[in-house]
């Protein structure tokens, strides 16, 4: 930890484990809360005007923070520094690459470190007391070349997938939307957010932002439960920091079952049915 070091983090929402994540790099932080109702466009303009005061600018490696942080970085002719899961010291950091398979120590030379984080590896409350400076912003619509329309947002009922304790996910072998009932039927019983691979997404049967993956969320929570789904690598790189990870698959060879602490092999149109049958009980 460092006295020297100034630490910026955007967010769109309170984040602990960006809080934890930026405690490692010092104790100057500062937070800035932006409304998702800004482009990357409008708050980049903002924050490069700030950015020479601060060491590191922290944002989280989600949807929004990828939206950003490349944009800024490239602003401020820095490196970005994307995924990172550890904080050695206050230029040096661990990232995944390869989907997971390989982890890289990267160290930054860049006078500004910029750090999309990885908010499942740091954790949600901090060790030491943090007393950041919460600022909320409302960048100037100043960027002429895109504007913000207006966003959709998808009332949830159940837990948020990324901060989820449960997880039920599904695959192809659910084989349609309709059947996709039968998984928001355990998981109402458990409590659970619902997850899904990329051949499910695919085809329709839930919308993409159910997609857990390489390309979709990076989960951790404490059960996750995989249904016909195979475990493709891309897959797994999403859902490896599991507590417990749970398969129910027909196919006995299934990859899965070398990553999961319980498997189930069996015909998942029966399985399910019984499990929440039995947690009726
Ligand atoms: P399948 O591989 O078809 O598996 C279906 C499983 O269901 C089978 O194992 C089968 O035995 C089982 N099954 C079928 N019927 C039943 C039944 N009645 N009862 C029990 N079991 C049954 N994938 C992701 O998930 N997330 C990502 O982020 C992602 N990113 C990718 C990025 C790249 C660059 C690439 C190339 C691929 C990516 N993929 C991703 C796709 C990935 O490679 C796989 O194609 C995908 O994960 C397969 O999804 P699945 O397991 O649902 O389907």
């Amino acid at each position: 930890m460092s006295m020297m070091s100034k630490i910026l983090i955007l967010t769109s929402e309170e984040n602990p484990a960006l809080l934890s994540a930026a405690s490692l790099l010092g104790q100057d932080i500062t937070v800035y809360i932006i409304e998702n109702n800004h482009t990357a466009e409008n708050i980049t303009q903002e924050i490069i005007k700030l950015a020479p005061e601060y060491t590191h600018i922290l944002a989280p490696a989600n949807t929004w923070g990828k939206n950003l942080l490349p944009r800024i970085a490239a602003c401020l002719d820095c490196s970005m520094i994307s995924d990172v899961i550890e904080i050695k010291s206050e230029n040096t950091f661990i990232r995944p690459i390869y989907a997971g398979n390989a982890l890289e120590t990267v160290k930054s030379l860049d006078k500004i470190k910029l750090l999309s984080i990885r908010t499942t590896a740091f954790p949600h409350e901090t060790q030491t007391k943090i007393n950041p400076k919460i600022i909320k912003i409302n960048p100037e619509n100043n960027f002429s070349k895109t504007k913000f329309m207006n966003y959709n947002l998808t009332p949830l009922t159940r837990p948020e997938l990324s901060h989820a304790k449960i997880i039920v996910s599904g695959g192809r072998g659910l084989q349609s939307a309709e059947n996709f009932k039968l998984l928001e039927q355990l998981a109402d019983k458990l409590h659970a957010a619902i997850g899904a691979s990329r051949a499910a997404v695919d085809a329709g049967f839930v919308p993409n932002d159910y997609q857990v993956g390489q390309t979709g969320k990076i989960v951790a929570p404490n059960l996750y439960i995989a249904i016909g789904i195979s475990g493709a690598i891309q897959h797994i790189a999403g859902i490896k920091d599991s507590k417990v990870i749970v398969a129910i698959n027909k196919d006995p060879d299934a990859p899965i079952f070398q990553i999961a602490d319980y498997g189930l092999v069996g015909d998942l149109f029966e399985l399910i049915p019984e499990i929440i049958r039995l947690l009726d009980e």
